[in-house]
């Protein structure tokens, strides 16, 4: 297993692996870079098939951190932590204290948070071991959960995003189509609801869809037909890689602005969507209300502060916009050169 000549390696600071004999923990913390503070990442559990493929994702986990901080301005660098195993069968409280172990031993280099595969309650195990684990601030607004805070993120920045292409002064009547309305995208949706936008909803769980019909008369398609749909707005909230050589043709939006992960397939679709004249919210931008919810129970920031924060993902936005418009470039590679000027100053 290649660590330094991984194709994801990308100058990490530091790659940690522990194993645990008595709990059976096998996990690695990736440290990325902490030019700016700490690293801050989640601690994701997953069956991987091999040992390589754990390696690659926390490498690549733990790089688009540091991007993600420092376009939040938080004085975060970036880092990611994974477990190999299966979340529903393998997690014990003896596995959690021995990944506090792991993290403590770090001393503070390394911060997690939940991921998938992990919980709030997971990260207050961990939480016993270590001092260094975000998220699980007790009588905090949502016991820790930062989807509500990523929904608001992603609402503002989908606001600036329409009125930046759109030239809409308000939202009322401009027409969302959401895929996947869990966690972030049913408060996403409700905002958008509040705010006079029409919705077009997609889930595979009928349940989720059925109640944002009957709560926010959300029209209800299904599966890929959402990509379909005549909308000004296209919110990706379900999955990643959802933009690609197969949908970019069949998407009537002219915004792309959701909260999913790594919703480009491949770099080249940034380029195609600019040659579309589809405007693309970067996914690490608009969605890192979660983190800045994070990073605020960690340092006891006050809940206006937190909100003033996350309202500034959308002046960050329209920053990345104004040079793609000068410079002629995807927004997706502006945003990560304004990450870089960030980071490698600092
Ligand atoms: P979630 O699991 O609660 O919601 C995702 C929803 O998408 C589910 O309802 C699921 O049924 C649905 N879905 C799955 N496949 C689908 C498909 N093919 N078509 C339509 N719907 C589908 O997760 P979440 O916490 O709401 O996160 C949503 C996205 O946002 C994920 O990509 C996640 O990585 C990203 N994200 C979340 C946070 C956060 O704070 N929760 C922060 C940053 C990024």
């Amino acid at each position: 297993m290649s660590v330094f000549s991984n194709s994801a390696f990308d100058g990490h600071e530091h790659v940690a692996f522990y194993h645990d004999a008595k709990s059976g923990l096998k996990a690695i913390i990736a440290i990325h870079n902490t030019n700016l503070g700490p690293a801050l990442g989640g601690c994701r559990m997953w069956p991987y098939a091999s040992d390589e493929e754990a390696l690659r994702d926390v490498l690549r986990l733990s790089r688009g951190m540091t991007y993600k901080s420092a376009m939040a301005n938080l004085k975060l660098g970036g880092g990611k932590a994974v477990i190999i195993g299966n979340h529903r069968t393998q997690k014990t409280d003896a596995l959690l204290h021995a990944m506090g172990d792991f993290v403590e031993s770090l001393g503070g280099r390394y911060i997690t948070a939940e991921d998938s595969g992990t919980s709030v309650a997971d990260m207050k195990k961990i939480g016993e071991r270590t001092a260094y684990a975000g998220g699980v601030v007790e009588g905090s607004e949502h016991g820790g959960d930062p989807s509500p805070t990523t929904a608001y993120g992603t609402f503002v920045g989908l606001k600036a995003a329409a009125q930046y292409r759109l030239g809409c002064s308000d939202l009322q009547g401009l027409k969302v189509a959401i895929q996947g309305v869990g966690n972030v995208g049913f408060r996403l949706a409700k905002y958008l609801h509040e705010a006079g936008a029409q919705l077009v909803v997609s889930d595979i769980f009928p349940d989720n869809t059925a109640r944002a019909a009957r709560e926010l008369g959300a029209q209800v398609v299904e599966g890929d037909a959402i990509f379909d749909q005549p909308v000004d707005v296209f919110a990706p909230c379900a999955l990643g890689a959802i933009i690609n050589d197969e949908t970019i043709g069949r998407l009537k939006a002219k915004v792309i602005a959701g909260a999913a992960n790594n919703q480009l397939a491949e770099e080249h679709h940034g380029e195609m969507l600019q040659s579309r004249e589809i405007l693309y919210a970067p996914d690490y931008v608009i969605n890192a209300g979660g983190i800045i919810d994070v990073y605020y129970q960690r340092t006891g920031g006050s809940a206006e502060a937190l909100k003033a924060h996350v309202e500034s993902i959308g002046d960050t936005l329209v920053q990345i916009f104004d040079r793609a418009a000068q410079t002629h470039t995807p927004t997706g590679v502006v945003a990560n050169k304004i990450a870089e000027e960030r980071f490698l100053k600092a």
